[in-house]
């Protein structure tokens, strides 16, 4: 591999000949004026993978200095745990539209910001956020255009099929006891996937009682959201039962005035 080949290490700033030593500045200039003109006969020119690029970033990144401002502590400032979905649109969108930062927020996120089962990792990070991470307050977040709404598992197995997943794997799995079709399944409407999200983490069995849970859908154009759950009236009148099981008559009092 190392034979006269020419390896790109910054984009068309520099190069570097493998097992020839390393370039004179004047020597490097005339291969990255070669290598814009095409005109590097006999070598290999290798673009920069996306994990260098990445790499070139960080150790400027962090020789700069511009860490420091992202510095913080593992509790989240604003005691909130989000579940939001993966997609590459929020990325900077749902922090800059709600008006968080670095530090705020304890962010979960999958594919259609969804639960699929009660002791799978999100529920586990939830309830780890809320008795250890000082999370007092959980919102999920979904969006419109989301491509779990339009996910077909059959495909998505046709897919990894033509991918080298043999059918036999497949077989195997599901005669192992593995529902591959509703594994992959997404969701038919976004707003019934939210509610549905949320009330499975208020009814979870080591959920606290007085954890606001909400239910959001942003547009992943604007940022704009609306709200399908409020936590907070819904806590109002479950901290209200609640408080009737345990039997407090003054506070009672005031959960009938809540409910009403
Ligand atoms: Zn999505």
């Amino acid at each position: 591999m190392c034979r006269g080949y020419i390896f790109q290490r910054t984009c068309f700033s520099k190069f570097e000949m493998c097992g020839k030593g390393a370039q004179g500045g004047d020597r490097m200039r005339h291969l990255q004026s070669f290598a814009r003109r095409g005109l590097l006969f006999g070598y290999t020119v290798v673009p920069m993978s996306l994990l260098e690029q990445m790499l070139e970033h960080n150790k400027a990144f962090v020789e700069s200095g511009t860490y420091e401002r992202f510095r913080t502590d593992r509790f989240p400032d604003k005691k909130l745990a989000i579940l939001a979905c993966m997609d590459a649109r929020l990325l900077e969108l749902l922090p800059n539209a709600l008006g968080l930062k670095n530090g705020d927020v304890k962010m979960i996120k999958n594919a259609g910001a969804l639960i699929l089962h009660p002791w799978g990792s999100v529920m586990r990070s939830l309830v780890v956020a809320v008795y250890e991470l000082r999370v007092s307050e959980i919102c999920v977040i979904a969006h419109r255009d989301c491509g779990m709404s339009a996910i077909d598992p059959e495909r998505v197995l046709q897919e990894a099929h033509k991918r080298g997943i043999s059918l036999r794997t497949m077989n195997t799995l599901r005669v192992a006891g593995i529902d591959l079709d509703n594994w992959l399944r997404g969701f038919d409407n976004v707003d019934d996937s939210v509610r549905k999200t949320v009330e499975f983490i208020r009814t979870h069995p080591l959920m606290p009682k007085d954890v606001p849970a909400h239910g959001l859908v942003m547009d992943p154009l604007t940022g704009e959201v609306s709200v399908l759950v409020d936590g907070y009236k819904a806590l109002s009148k479950r901290t209200a039962k609640a408080l009737l099981k345990a039997g407090e008559p003054a506070l009672l009092e005031a959960s009938n005035a809540e409910a009403e």
